[in-house]
């Protein structure tokens, strides 16, 4: 189990983002002048498509202003000139919380999924029903600090699964390993939960979660499976792991499931263990660093402050990126915070920078070769390029989960899944704007067909 360490030192200044997560902006709930304590809500939901902010750190409110944010974005934030003194809001603990107040606590707790969506909305989505609840550990390992033994880390894991499954109402949940991590795979195999043995089970061919509910007679389940990575990878995840086909533009829950992160079932289970919000967050930080390190770090601390932890740059850095370099995104600015969202800073010098140009296609397949969905990537950048969005769909553009293989593999340094990102992203525009536009009979007050 890879090591975290604890980010010790206070920054001098830390930013604390009103938006952590995609929905809507949270009002502050603080103003200049103001001291705040750790776990103190600075930022409250103006809707249901919102997570609550809370303050990480003891300070004095310096301003509620417009800051830099890792989306690229200007968002309004709290500015907060942090103190030595820890003192914390009384923080009440959940134990004995039925399904409408887990759901209730856990927005105001501020729990956000890695991908953005507040953790409340996976779990009790609008108009669907969840039966299966599924953590995601195949990106990560276990977070948030240091466990005496796997035996610890493996059991609280299943204690959040528990606590996911009670608030989303759901009957049966799985943690997905990846298959390559023998770590968690020898912490899960064997342990006796709920008077039961966990047996960590390989997902093979049609052998998926449903499968092994019913072999091990059980509603918890831990199994493996190769790693999936890529922006995109729900539906994807979805069918591999139940076998369950998610409708194009729908999400999981449209299928009766909820996929967790790591993060957020940790989160969870301190939530309900101790009372505490979503105020800190583990960061993986490499490249170009003197102490590339996994770190647990204050939401709202700089990405400056994070690498200065890690021992400051290595030489000259060329370029700064959050969460992954294929499908993150490059930093225009140090002073950026570390917000719920990010889970990696990625420093490059100048030799690391992509500065390739593309040539032509040579056709050599290696991009279809190594898509994990079966899509013919350079045919349909191909017609990307050109316009022909209407031919990208019948190639099944939307099965894409931008996992950046396609552009990685490429010898002529084609960028096929931006160009394919480029069309996929033009089809759903075109689809909005079909949706949303009145017929044109209303418009010219024809009364075809009408009374
Ligand atoms: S087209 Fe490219 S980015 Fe999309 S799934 Fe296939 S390999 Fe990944
Ligand atoms: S890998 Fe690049 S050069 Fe080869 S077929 Fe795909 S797009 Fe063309």
């Amino acid at each position: 189990m890879a090591e975290i360490n604890i980010m010790e030192t206070i920054p001098d200044k830390m930013v604390i983002p009103l938006k952590q997560h995609n929905g809507d902006v949270c009002e502050p709930l603080v103003s200049k002048g103001e001291v705040v304590k750790v776990g103190q809500k600075i930022g409250e939901c103006p809707s249901d498509r919102c997570a609550a902010i809370h303050s990480s750190v003891c300070g004095e409110v310096v301003s509620v202003e417009e800051s830099s944010h890792p989306s690229g974005n200007r968002i309004n934030s709290v500015v907060i000139q942090p103190v030595e003194e820890t003192e914390c809001e009384d923080f009440t603990p959940f134990k004995d919380s039925g399904r409408e107040q887990l759901i209730s606590v856990i927005k105001e707790a501020g729990i956000v999924e890695n991908y953005g969506t507040p953790t409340h909305l996976v779990l009790n989505p609008p108009d669907c029903d969840i039966d299966t609840v599924l953590i995601n550990a195949t990106a990560s390992e276990w977070v948030g600090h240091n466990y005496e033994t796997p035996l610890e880390y493996a059991s609280e894991m299943l204690d959040s699964l528990r606590l996911l499954m009670k608030a989303a109402g759901a009957s049966r949940g799985a943690i997905v390993l990846r298959n390559d991590d023998e770590d968690s795979i020898d912490a899960f195999d064997g342990l006796d939960y709920e008077g039961k043995t966990i047996m960590v089970a390989p997902l093979i061919g049609k052998r998926r979660v449903g499968y092994y509910f019913n072999d091990q007679d059980t509603d918890i389940i831990v199994v493996s499976q190769d790693k999936i990575y890529g922006k995109n990878i729900f539906e994807y995840f979805t069918y591999n792991v139940t076998g369950r086909k998610v409708p194009f533009r729908c999400t999981p829950a449209s299928v009766g499931v909820a996929i967790c992160g790591v993060k957020s079932a940790k989160a969870l289970n301190d939530l309900v263990n101790t009372g505490m919000p979503y105020i800190e967050t583990v960061v993986t930080v490499s490249g170009q660093v003197n102490n590339p390190q996994r770190l647990l770090v204050k939401i709202g601390t700089s990405f400056k402050d994070v690498i200065e932890a890690c021992g400051d740059y290595r030489g000259e850095p060329a370029k700064l990126i959050s969460n992954g370099v294929i499908t993150g995104v490059a930093q225009y600015d140090e002073e950026v915070p570390v917000t719920k969202m990010t889970t990696s800073i990625i420093v490059q010098d100048k030799d690391e920078v992509l500065k390739d140009i593309s040539k032509d296609c040579i056709h050599c397949a290696r991009c279809v070769d190594v898509c994990p969905v079966d899509l013919i990537p350079n045919r349909i950048a191909a017609l990307s390029n050109q316009g022909r969005f209407d031919e990208c769909r019948q190639m099944h553009i939307e099965n894409c989960i931008e996992c950046g293989r396609c552009s990685s593999v490429c010898p002529s340094k084609i960028h096929v899944m931006q160009l394919i990102q480029y069309s996929k992203e033009a089809i759903a525009r075109a689809d909005e704007d079909f949706s949303e536009k009145e017929s044109s009979n209303i418009k010219l007050g024809c009364s075809c067909g009408s009374e």
